[in-house]
């Protein structure tokens, strides 16, 4: 095709497909820049046309902008800086599938964003006057480095400079750098997430924030790199933005099939379906069955709650495991963002500047400009956080923590960057007690370096002491050696036909680490559950409820208990029993979720102290 026919076509195209958002942009403009163009009209329009544009968007999308500024408009306006975005591209591409062929192809990308610099004005045409003839003369500039004229391009004077830059005769235009990161649902078994770096101008710089789910499409291009001995062979990829479109938070989950959907839907009926949870949970872990109960609670959670006021209540359940090293904390953390639709793991030591809440940080990616980064509970948003080593963490992280668990947002304000970003996730938290060993007679708060304040937002807190008894001792040890041989007994007997090991053997070890649910189809049921039950309480349900929080009240009263009894707890026991009757995907609460969740409320609060 050849390239001159390529205005006329998308004279023609807009004119047909678009012309209300035309007449739109002439009035908006210039606070409207851009006309954004759905694919698959294009396709539809001219199908080669639209394979040229993925194929070749730096010779294509020039024709289809300078188009918009050709047609007539009723209006007297030129459009000049106007914008054609794309959206709906075909070309999804993985960040980590991202390869050679893909550069300078128009690609798109999803993801979340995890940084963005402040906006900035960027020179597009650089305006020079040579010092010697004082001759003006322009150096558009493209590229990632600032460019310079050679030599003054007056015949007469040709001289090598000086060159002065004529800042009120050059071109600006705002300019952000993003980095987005694969979404934690997208990861599979818990692998670390990869990123790219995104350069977004003019309308598309300042509207997104760390955090954001985001659907990128544009130009991947490659910037060499530098090394301080000079350019390296290896070059590094930025995608250029053409268009963003924002990913419907609650439906880009996993994908739930009709077949899927019916399975489900079979195993909420199964009377066994508590146990069934349960058993999935970290299963190659011995015991904790009440921790394992809380943590099912914990993955399906509450719906949260918007109050008449305009106040919002949260949804979501946050649990805190406290205890002697070596008994499976983190092991337990690890596993619950396998099988959380939307898991992060992150520790509280962790050397990342961003820390676990946001932070304002100057690096690599600003240039010197000044960067807002997501933290953990940012990238979990409408997720799972479990932060190990919570006592490690910084005293930035514990005073940002307080906002992020119960208004789930989290301010950053630091050297003109002003933002809210939200942190819509339950937080699993475990924390070594300070010298080595829980002392059962020292206060928590004191012991774990966590002020009670933040303490008393979690909604269950457990204890977990490393006392020795013989039989849970044995039992734990046969359980932990079952699951190291299980894998590598199957292994031997699918390769050996005439190993020595039997069926019953590998099964006696399999049994042991093997789920009830898989990981797979456990995400699928709770992304289900979380999208379509939404449980109001029975009446016997409240009372039970209210009343054993009022015994509660009366007990801690008077004593220097270690968490004090407060409204908070009740809030709590409410989303417990919620997250009890979605478990089922039932959309009542009844007195039996009721008494679920006493009973795992008075478990943590034994070993808490309030007796
Ligand atoms: P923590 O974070 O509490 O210090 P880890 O999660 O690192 O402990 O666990 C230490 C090791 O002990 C892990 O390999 C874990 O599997 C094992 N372990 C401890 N308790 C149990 C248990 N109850 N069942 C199975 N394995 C256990
Ligand atoms: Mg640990």
């Amino acid at each position: 095709m050849s390239e001159i026919k390529w205005d006329e076509k998308f004279r023609d195209f807009l004119k047909r497909y678009y012309w209300d958002d035309i007449l739109l942009l002439a009035n908006e403009y210039p606070e409207m820049r851009s006309i954004v163009v759905d694919f698959p009209d294009l396709e539809q329009f001219d199908s080669d046309l639209a394979h040229e544009l993925l194929e070749h968007p730096d010779d294509v999308i020039p024709y289809a902008e300078q188009a918009l500024r050709e047609i007539d408009i009723p209006i007297e306006k030129d459009l000049d800086d106007a914008h054609v975005q794309f959206i709906n591209i075909p070309n999804r591409i993985g960040i980590r599938d991202l390869r050679s062929k893909h550069l300078l192809k128009f690609i798109s990308i999803e993801g979340m964003i995890r940084k963005a610099t402040e906006v900035r004005p960027k020179v597009t045409n650089a305006a020079f006057m040579c010092m010697r003839c004082e001759n003006t003369s322009y150096e558009p500039q493209d590229g990632p480095k600032f460019v310079e004229p050679n030599e003054c391009e007056n015949e007469s004077c040709g001289k090598k400079g000086p060159f002065k830059l004529l800042i009120d005769q050059s071109t600006f235009v705002d300019a952000q750098k993003l980095q987005v990161q694969e979404s934690p649902e997208n990861l599979k078994g818990g692998s670390q997430p990869q990123s790219l770096d995104v350069d977004a101008e003019d309308d598309l710089a300042g509207i997104v924030k760390p955090g954001d789910r985001l659907v990128i499409n544009g130009i991947l291009r490659s910037h060499q790199r530098t090394l301080r001995e000079g350019k390296s062979t290896f070059y590094d990829l930025v995608l250029h933005a053409n268009s963003l479109e924002y990913v419907d938070q609650e439906f880009d989950e996993l994908d739930i099939t009709p077949e899927d959907e019916e399975t489900i839907l079979d195993m909420s009926k199964d009377p066994n379906i508590y146990n069934n949870i349960i058993g999935s949970i970290a299963p190659s872990i011995y015991g904790y069955e009440d921790i394992k109960e809380a943590l099912s609670l914990q993955l399906f959670s509450a719906v949260p709650k918007m109050l008449p006021d305009g106040s919002r209540v949260r949804g979501d359940i946050h649990i805190l495991l406290v205890g002697d090293p070596g008994i499976a904390k983190s092991q337990l953390l690890r596993y619950m963002v396998k099988i959380s639709p939307r898991g992060v793991f992150a520790s509280g030591k962790s050397a990342s500047s961003s820390g676990l809440t946001a932070a304002a940080v100057k690096d690599d990616l600003g240039d010197g400009r000044w960067t807002l980064e997501a933290g953990a509970l940012v990238m979990a948003d409408m997720g799972l956080a479990s932060v190990d080593e919570m006592d490690k963490m910084s005293k930035e992280d514990k005073s940002a923590l307080h906002e992020a668990m119960e208004q789930q947002t989290i301010s950053v304000a630091k050297a003109g960057i002003l933002a809210t970003l939200k942190s819509r996730c339950a937080l699993l938290g475990a924390a070594n007690p300070k010298y080595g060993r829980f002392d059962k007679y020292e206060g928590l708060a004191e012991q774990i370096n966590m002020p009670p304040a933040l303490i008393s937002r979690f909604d269950l807190i457990f204890i977990l002491l490393d006392v020795p008894d013989r039989t849970k001792d044995s039992n734990i040890a046969n359980h932990i050696l079952k699951s190291h041989y299980a894998g590598e007994l199957s292994e031997q007997r699918q390769k050996l036909p005439t190993s020595t090991v039997s069926e019953e053997d590998v099964e006696s070890h399999m049994e042991v680490i093997l789920p009830t649910i898989d990981n797979d189809l456990m995400r699928k049921y709770v992304a289900y559950a979380r999208r379509k039950v939404f449980p109001i309480m029975e009446d016997e349900a409240r009372e039970h409820i209210i009343n054993y929080y009022l015994d509660l009240r009366r007990q801690g009263e008077g004593k220097d208990a270690p968490v004090p009894v407060t409204a908070r707890q009740l809030e709590a026991l409410v989303r417990l029993a919620e997250a009890s009757a979605r478990i089922r995907l039932s959309n009542v609460v009844t007195l039996d979720d009721a008494k679920r969740t006493t009973r795992i409320s008075m478990a943590c609060m034994r070993q808490v102290g309030v007796d």
